[in-house]
């Protein structure tokens, strides 16, 4: 399986070739209700090399090489890309390789953590995600592993945000779970102050309705009160995108 893909056409990223550090089934230290990877999957926050770092290099190579107009690499993929114990490598691979600017989509959980941070401090877009006000939502929208908790996650990415000189997203996927929690999201949000908050709703094939256009764009005025960037995943514009390998992109987890 390889462990590039794309370019996927992202509504967060434009034109994005994604990295998968994990590249097999799913690992996460999440399980989110609304994931779209799939049931099978291992729940750890144990960090490890799922993939050999110089297989990535042979892999994003020959991918560069037939992709056509990529604007970002995004590490991204089967589960957790934090959970790689060798990103920091492999984005050094990946900076001699291109000059192209790198993101990452992580879920937070490992953002406390100082290797983490200083790795996360050198990639020009981190899109973090907090979807729950509390611990009681948290635990009941991302069932986390149970050595993560929401106060220590939330703390994680404000700690992650006064260090960084990137550009720092706040992704929040909505669901009838927590659409009620808006106010209390855009309050969080404001505390954290991210370049923008990403407003989303499970629009892929997921075990989740997602939320129709009109209850988004409510959800949208609550956080402009608070003076926020937001995109919603109903503004994007369409981005036709030819990918390199379609049956690999369709496994993965877009950006
Ligand atoms: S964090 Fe992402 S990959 Fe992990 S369970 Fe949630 S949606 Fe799936």
């Amino acid at each position: 399986m390889k462990t590039v893909y794309g370019p996927v056409p992202s509504w967060r990223l434009g034109r994005s070739l994604g990295i998968d550090l994990i590249s097999s089934e799913k690992v996460c230290s999440f399980d989110c209700i609304y994931c779209q990877l799939g049931e099978k999957y291992e729940k750890t926050v144990k960090r490890r090399k799922f993939v050999e770092t110089l297989r990535i290099k042979e892999d994003l190579l020959e991918t560069l090489d037939l992709a056509e107009d990529v604007e970002i690499i995004t590490f991204s993929g089967m589960g957790e890309p934090t959970l790689a114990s060798n990103l920091k490598e492999v984005i050094s691979i990946v900076r001699g390789i291109t000059d192209l600017p790198l993101a990452i989509l992580t879920n937070s959980s490992l953002l406390h953590r100082r290797e983490v941070q200083n790795t996360l401090k050198t990639i020009e877009r981190v899109i973090t995600k907090l979807d729950a006000p509390d611990e009681k939502l948290f635990q009941r929208i991302n069932r986390p592993h149970p050595s993560i908790s929401f106060s220590q996650t939330l703390k994680g990415i404000k700690k992650f945000r006064s260090g960084y000189n990137g550009e720092l997203e706040l992704q929040i996927m909505f669901t009838d779970e927590n659409k009620e929690h808006a106010r209390e999201l855009a309050g969080l949000a404001a505390e954290i102050k991210p370049e923008r908050v990403d407003i989303n709703t499970p629009l892929r094939p997921s075990p989740i309705k997602p939320l129709n256009k009109s209850e988004i764009k409510e959800i949208k005025e609550i956080f402009e009160e608070k003076s926020l960037n937001t995109k919603t995943v109903y503004e994007s514009n369409k981005i036709k995108v030819e990918t390199v390998d379609h049956e690999e992109t369709a496994r993965r987890r877009p950006g």
